[in-house]
């Protein structure tokens, strides 16, 4: 139950309404462990469809400071698709709980109205690399505060070319936030922006035996 997981009432209300009865496996292992610890650093091995984004959505929103108007979290994502339904979920996870403001950033529309609702207090960015890259370089956001970072579907990010605008921009990040990475598939573009990146990562698999040499 997600209760017994330590999830606050208010998302356990908006989740119920969303349907979700019973936590699933990727959730039943991550959610816990952030809302007992949240600088810790998750590899999580799973696929699109075993329910990430909740069970990295809800300890953030959990873990957030609503006080504090700044960007705290930043989640990438290869495309505008999942970077809207990332925003899209969060907002929905987050119906009952005050004060929460999500942002999507995404490449091909306006960057005014972006840029607009960045600087009206979000504390959660949730982007496609390249254009929160160009809203870095236009100093039209500021990541120098953020505490979470998240790189979902990262071997699509890297596929898709992002190689250097996720160099970029993790560089701009502070070293002691904490990060959560979840790919499909580990290739050794990955592996080395763990080891770069990432501090004594638990690693979680769903599905498949998660094998990282590397690391
Ligand atoms: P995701 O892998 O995050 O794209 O989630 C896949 C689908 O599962 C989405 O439609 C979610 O809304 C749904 N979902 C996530 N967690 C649960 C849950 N605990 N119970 C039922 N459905 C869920």
């Amino acid at each position: 139950m997600f209760k017994e997981i330590g999830i606050e009432e208010s998302i356990i209300r908006a989740i119920t309404e969303l349907g979700f009865e019973t936590p699933m496996p990727v959730q039943e292992q991550v959610i816990p462990l952030l809302l007992e610890d949240n600088s810790k650093d998750v590899i999580a091995l799973a696929q699109t469809g075993t329910g990430k984004t909740a069970a990295f959505g809800i300890p953030i929103l959990q873990n957030l400071d609503v006080n504090k108007k700044q960007v705290q979290v930043l989640i990438l994502s290869p495309t505008r698709e999942l970077c809207l339904q990332i925003a899209d979920d969060l907002a929905n996870y987050s119906k009952y709980k005050e004060g929460v403001k999500v942002a999507a950033v995404f490449g091909g529309a306006s960057i005014e109205r972006q840029i607009k609702l960045v600087k009206n207090g979000a504390q959660i960015i949730s982007a496609t690399p390249g254009r929160l890259l160009d809203l870095i370089n236009r100093k039209e956001i500021n990541i120098s505060e953020v505490e979470t970072v998240v790189l979902d579907e990262a071997d699509e990010m890297l596929n898709m070319g992002f190689r250097d605008e996720l160099e970029a921009i993790l560089s701009e990040t502070p070293e002691d936030k904490n990060m959560l990475l979840f790919s499909a598939t580990m290739p050794s573009e990955i592996t080395g922006i763990i080891k770069r990146y990432m501090d004594n990562p638990v690693e979680i698999t769903i599905g498949k035996k998660f094998r990282c040499r590397e690391c």
